[in-house]
């Protein structure tokens, strides 16, 4: 591994994070209840309402943090930092304005500079879930930036 990567590992049990804009709420939960008996060996969180949605339709646990527009998406991201987050299953609204879109660019930036991964589709939600990796360990190796911005943490000269 080159010296300017960290490795960080994704553990056998995942970390997953869920969030569904409004208008996707119903396809997450369905997808959810669908993929049931995989998700439940794995740790879930989400987003307020995603959570307790979830929670309430499909019985699987899910740990909840603020609603979205409140800061849930930001929460999720400092997860993301702390490397407490493996996987997100984001079922975004193309079609619609959000009054947070400024805290979801921030989450999906954070997901790339971990390289979490992030299924902003059905479709790519499927492929993580049945991807081999999803039952087993991974090695993520994540660029180590910390040289590139060591200086800002220089206390400042009085
Ligand atoms: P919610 O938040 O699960 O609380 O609705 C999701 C979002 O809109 O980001």
């Amino acid at each position: 591994m080159a010296e300017n990567y960290i490795k960080r590992v994704f553990g056998q049990r995942k970390k997953i994070a869920l969030i569904a804009h409004d208008n996707m709420k119903q396809a997450l939960v369905d997808w959810c209840r669908d993929n049931k008996s995989l998700l439940m060996e794995h740790d879930l969180c989400g987003t307020g309402t995603t959570a307790r949605l979830i929670s309430e339709k499909t019985g699987l646990g899910v740990y909840g943090y603020n609603s979205g527009p409140l800061g849930g998406d930001q929460q999720i991201g400092a997860r993301i930092v702390s490397g407490e987050i493996d996987i997100i299953i984001f079922f975004s609204d193309p079609l619609t304005a959000q009054p947070h879109d400024p805290d979801v660019k921030a989450l999906m930036r954070i997901a790339q500079v971990y390289d979490i991964p992030m299924a902003v589709t059905k479709s790519t939600a499927d492929y993580i879930i049945k991807s081999e990796l999803f039952n087993s360990s991974y090695v993520n190796e994540v660029r180590d930036y910390s040289s590139a911005t060591r200086h800002r943490n220089l206390p400042i000269e009085k």
